[in-house]
């Protein structure tokens, strides 16, 4: 073994450390600890809260809480990648614990059916359900006593058992080196913070001290530092290669704002000349708009790319489904239509010999303007001279994919990303912090705000009126479901036993589109509907987004407390996008949970997305609403952007006041925590 002082030893592989052998080394990596400073950032078992227990009905969504259940019923999906779940409950309520990455042997062994067990864990909720996956801790109860001892328990890991894993950690906590403090002392007097060694030595200790919480304070503005100095310099180094600066004197967007039916926005206004600042730059623009649904981003899309047009270069518009890429189409081309620009559209239907004759057009530069859908990009098309490349509805993109988007387009290519998912700010700093970050608050004018009702479902025979005035006006109907079939376990309501019972009352009218089905059926079904030849569509969540219906103006969400808050106003958001009054009507079951409640009563109260998404971080914390619970992912290690929003607020002033000073004294912080592996790895 080399000397562990040696500060670059914590990058080494654990097989160095004394006493761990191949065996061990692989129950460490199914632990996600593969190089020496991977142990540093699992705390114990006593650095956190964790003495008292909670019962189920008192559940605190974000934190870390000890429960006692008895086991009640294991789920194994068959389905590689998909998590096991131990469905357990107290006397008060339910909760599941879920495992990525676990064996079944393991988890019969230490959650045995009908037994009860400690588990200690961050409590999540995910649709709907409490849950903590991967916990921290799990326990038998004869243990209570042995928990609440002050020695440092580290949580179990499958094969490998405390006292090993304990003596491995003691091992590089007692022989950490000393690194050059990165922060300067102002900053250390203003929180009180202590040396970096000082803080992990002291997370890991087993002494109960009042200042726990500014050690691990420090090490969380570690991470979050060294989050954003990754985005940070991948933002200098993106700035630093200059393009061409494109110029135009807005004839051709003029001449379409001229002939728009309506008037831009204060705020479609001020959006345009950001990115037109960013066009005329020598420098590439880098650019997500976060707007609302409905709120008005096509339209700034069109009008950026009629000024790159007219600057002599080629655009690409990309959308995640055929259907709305034939929309945006559509749209283009009426907008366009008193210019001479070539518009061309290629996805996934276009023939064999026509997407030979587009691709073709594309390189000799007949075509300007080419609109397809996003996987068509992930292939190669080459451009005469592509100026901008715009992509719709991408808030499913990591950070990887954005760069290798961002370098495709060419030397001279800028790029515009839009996301009509709003995201509290604290995670945008986080995760768009390598872009600037455009907003559309303002809604259109005419635009009324949608007006959203809840139901006991007992009372469901009542939305047939609403359904049928709304028909007789001309308005068309959303049915949102939550499952495709009926589960005997889960009293979700299917949306096929809905369509059915839809279709005793209005036959004909009525469609159905779900998860299940071919990208081409669901297609199908979308333009019948966009067509009007249906005026009630009943759907599990699949209603593609972006699409734009003018004629919807009723929605109505069964099972309303499966959805999550910021789920509830996407799906809302499918309407009322005319100058009409759309409405919500969220149905629920009886029992409603005080969370449910909360939910409805934010969503009544606002239509801001922004707001909400703010909101539903708090009600649920940070990994679930962007989808990281679900691949069992974590962003961050230590940070919690909803405790240590304050930290994140700082870290994003601090970061500005250093990112013009050389930054290398920083590289070694941003391989401690790993950062770096999110964002180059692609190299
Ligand atoms: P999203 O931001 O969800 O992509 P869209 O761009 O599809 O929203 O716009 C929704 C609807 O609002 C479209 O029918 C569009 O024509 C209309 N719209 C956009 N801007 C305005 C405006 N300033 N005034 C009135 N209607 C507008
Ligand atoms: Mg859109």
């Amino acid at each position: 073994m080399g000397n562990l002082k040696n500060k670059d030893m914590l990058f080494k592989k654990v097989s160095f450390l004394d006493g761990v052998g191949p065996k061990l080394t692989k129950y460490l990596k199914n632990k996600k600890i593969e190089k020496i400073n991977d142990l540093l950032w699992h705390f114990p078992y006593s650095s956190t809260d964790r003495s008292d227990l909670v019962e189920l009905n008192k559940l605190e969504p974000g934190k870390i809480q000890t429960i006692k259940v008895k086991i009640k019923k294991y789920n194994f999906p068959r389905i590689r990648n998909l998590p096991f779940r131990v469905i357990c409950e107290d006397n008060f309520g339910k909760i599941d614990i879920v495992f990525f990455n676990s064996r079944e042997n393991y988890i019969r062994a230490v959650l045995p059916i009908n037994k009860w067990v400690l588990i200690s864990g961050k409590i999540n909720v995910y649709k709907n359900k409490y849950q903590i996956t991967n916990p921290e801790y799990i326990t038998s109860l004869d243990n209570l006593d042995y928990i609440k001892k002050k020695i440092p328990k580290y949580s179990l890991t499958d094969g490998l058992n405390e006292k090993t894993f304990r003596k491995i950690i003691e091992n590089v906590i007692n022989n950490l080196p000393e690194l050059d403090e990165w922060y300067g002392p102002e900053i250390i007097t203003k929180f009180g913070f202590s040396s970096w060694k000082k803080s992990i030595q002291m997370v890991h200790s087993a002494k109960n001290n009042k200042n726990h919480s500014t050690y691990l304070k420090r090490l969380a503005l570690d991470e979050i530092l060294s989050n954003l100095l990754v985005l940070s310099k991948n933002r200098k180094k993106f700035k630093k290669t200059l393009k061409k600066n494109k110029l135009f004197k807005e004839i051709i967007s003029n001449k379409i704002l001229n002939n728009l039916s309506f008037k831009l926005t204060k705020n479609q206004k001020a959006v345009i000349n950001e990115i037109n600042f960013d066009l005329n730059s020598d420098k590439k623009m880098f650019r997500i708009l976060q707007g609302d649904v409905g709120s008005g981003k096509t339209i700034v899309a069109l009008i950026s790319i009629a000024n790159v047009l007219e600057s002599n270069y080629q655009a690409a518009f990309m959308a995640p489904t055929s259907v709305l890429a034939k929309q945006h189409f559509e749209l283009a081309k009426k907008i366009f239509k008193d210019t001479n620009i070539k518009i061309n559209l290629l996805t996934g239907k276009t023939n064999y010999k026509e997407r030979k004759n587009i691709l073709s057009e594309i390189k000799d530069g007949k075509t300007q303007f080419l609109i397809g859908t996003h996987a068509l990009f992930q292939k190669k098309i080459d451009f005469k001279e592509l100026g901008i490349i715009v992509i719709d509805e991408q808030h499913k993109f990591g950070v990887r994919q954005r760069m290798a988007l961002a370098e495709k387009g060419g030397d001279n290519c800028d790029v515009l990303l839009m996301s009509a998912t709003p995201i509290p700010r604290t995670m945008v700093l986080t995760i768009y912090g390598d872009m600037d970050v455009s907003k559309l608050i303002e809604k259109p004018k005419n635009r009324l705000p949608v007006l959203t009702y809840s139901k006991p479902e007992k009372k469901i025979k009542e939305i047939i009126n609403v359904i049928k005035k709304n028909i007789e006006n001309n308005n068309q109907v959303f049915w949102v479901c939550p499952l495709i079939k009926e589960s005997k376990i889960l009293n979700y309501s299917s949306a096929l036993k809905r369509y059915e019972w839809l279709n005793k009352y209005f036959s004909k009218n009525v469609g159905i589109i779900h998860g299940n089905m071919k990208p081409e059926e669901k297609d199908k079904i979308l333009v019948k509907f966009l067509k009007r030849k249906i005026k009630i569509l009943v759907s599990t969540t699949v209603i593609e987004v972006g699409i734009d219906f003018p004629n919807a103006n009723l929605i109505v969400i069964e099972n309303s407390n499966k959805f999550g808050l910021a789920q509830l106003h996407q799906l809302r958001g499918r309407v009322g996008r005319g100058n009409k009054q759309g409405s919500c009507i969220l149905l629920f079951k009886d029992n409603l949970s005080k969370n449910s409640i909360r939910r409805i009563k934010i969503l009544k109260s606002s239509n801001d997305g922004f707001f909400i998404a703010e909101e539903d971080m708090k009600m649920r914390g940070f990994g679930d609403i962007i989808g990281y619970q679900q691949s069992g992912e974590k962003y961050f290690k230590i940070a919690d952007p909803v405790d240590h929003s304050d930290l994140f607020l700082f870290a994003e002033k601090y970061i500005r006041i250093i990112e013009n000073q050389n930054l290398d004294k920083y590289d070694f912080l941003i391989k401690l925590y790993d950062k770096a592996e999110v964002i180059y790895s692609k190299n």
